[in-house]
């Protein structure tokens, strides 16, 4: 990479930081050529062209120097991937029923080349771009990405599919990730009491455990599988305690003094841990592990008038209804944390008061989980932007710190890139990877010489 930036999970949206870009795009014009129009007749000469001109794109992109080729056809895949669904949503139309034309959309999707799970995905986004022209043109300029499509969906209206305008625009140039954070934020923010009643009461009706079997084929054997479906929180609330006792196994076969190559791996400990739970022998739950159930919720209202309307957010959840809420509070068994709507934590319900928990907390609050690829926050470590042990000497100072799963960690270390606030135009912020100056580099500990 030329010093640019670049966000580590998915490309970034604008990518012409290259002046050889302009070269290609020239290169790109010529191969594609301006649009040629056909007479219906004239079929069999237009797919000829097609092909022809694909051929053509396909040698430009081959003949790239080798560090840009791969970004440059994802770049291509993007654009048609766009091109694609706003080619069906244009045939669709919008009856103002979604689920007539998700059908309709299916029908021109099906070519026998996708899996139903693909075709039912972008029938869905299809649907959304042909009710919503604001994305539509926002789609067709590149500005939201397919993917985010997606997280928009979650805000759309269940009936008509109609996505707010303003929404649209936020998620504009954001990466898909950050898409998803950024419209779970937007739903937070605009949450109603009714709304989060009324979700999470047919949640609840539609709740069921199901048995089925498991065909993913490549190599995989057919396994048997449980479904458990319910509320947002419910579910939520039983996979911490999973992920608890699947740490507390961790931890009891000696945790990170072995290797991670003598562990079993997590999927493994996830289900060991279950099988326990149901067998009877019940594993020590909520222990070992960090607060279980962190829930943001304005403390004046909570505890002014403990018995009013108020939306509660729970981290991974979203929106609970009050009642979830008073659930948590009289719990023995879970932590809970509450606090101002976006302030520093007020009361850390069982957790520990330790410094660095309440800490870990806040970030958890502010970040919801790794800034980079949206892991839940079990996953999730506190990083330094500025390292501790680097000459430029950072602070433990939660405005100096970000939330990043052990993964993205890894990777940023390993590759000595820095994560950074990087300002968006309407002065609110997205995290961004660039390479990291010398001031920000530790100094290799003895024990790290690995590192290449
Ligand atoms: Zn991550």
């Amino acid at each position: 990479m030329v010093g640019g930036m670049a966000v580590v999970e998915g490309e970034p949206m604008s990518d012409n930081t290259f002046t050889s870009f302009r070269a290609f795009d020239a290169a790109l014009a010529a191969a594609v050529g301006s649009k040629v129009i056909h007479c219906e007749d004239d079929v069999d000469r237009a797919l000829a062209d097609v092909g022809e001109r694909l051929d053509a794109l396909m040698f430009t992109l081959g003949s790239l120097p080798e560090s840009l080729v791969v970004s440059q056809f994802a770049r291509c895949e993007r654009r048609l991937a766009a091109e694609r669904l706003l080619a069906v949503a244009g045939r669709i139309g919008s009856s103002g029923e979604a689920s007539v034309d998700r059908r309709r959309a299916r029908n021109e999707l099906s070519n026998g080349a996708s899996s139903t799970r693909s075709i039912n995905r972008d029938a869905w986004r299809a649907v959304a771009l042909a009710a919503n022209t604001r994305l539509a043109e926002r789609a067709a300029t590149g500005d939201v990405a397919v993917e985010s499509i997606d997280a928009l969906l979650k805000a759309a209206d269940g009936t008509s599919g109609d996505v707010p305008d303003d929404l649209i625009d936020i998620v504009a140039r954001l990466s898909p990730d950050q898409a998803a954070s950024t419209v779970d934020r937007y739903l937070e923010d605009n949450a109603n009491v009714g709304d989060v009643e009324n979700k999470h009461q047919e949640q609840h009706n539609a709740r069921r455990v199901f048995r089925y079997r498991a065909h993913e084929g490549a190599g995989r054997p057919t396994l048997s599988g449980i479904g458990i479906e319910g509320t947002d929180a419910e579910v939520a609330r039983i996979w911490s305690q999973v992920e608890a006792a699947a740490d507390a196994r961790y931890q009891s076969d000696g945790g990170r003094d072995r290797p991670g190559s003598q562990h079993d791996s997590l999927e493994h400990r996830r289900f060991d841990a279950l099988a326990e739970m149901f067998s009877g022998g019940l594993v020590g739950i909520g222990g070992a592990a960090r607060s279980s159930v962190v829930v943001t919720v304005d403390a004046a209202e909570l505890f002014e008038d403990p018995d009013g309307e108020l939306v509660a957010n729970q981290l991974g959840v979203g929106p609970i209804p009050k009642a979830v809420l008073d659930g948590y509070l009289s719990s023995a068994s879970l932590s809970v944390l509450v606090t101002g709507l976006r302030g520093a934590p007020l009361w850390l319900g069982r957790a520990r008061r330790h410094s660095s928990q309440a800490q870990f907390l806040s970030l958890a609050i502010r970040d919801r989980g790794c800034v980079l690829c949206r892991a839940d926050i079990g996953r999730c470590v506190a990083h330094h932007l500025m390292p501790w042990s680097a000459p430029g000497r950072g602070r433990t100072d939660v405005d100096d710190m970000a939330l990043l799963c052990q993964r993205c960690h890894r990777d940023l270390h390993h590759r000595n890139h820095t994560l950074y606030r990087a300002g968006t135009a309407d002065g609110r912020y997205i995290w961004a990877t660039r390479p990291a100056t010398p001031a920000e580099t530790p100094a290799p500990a003895p024990q790290h010489r690995q590192r290449e």
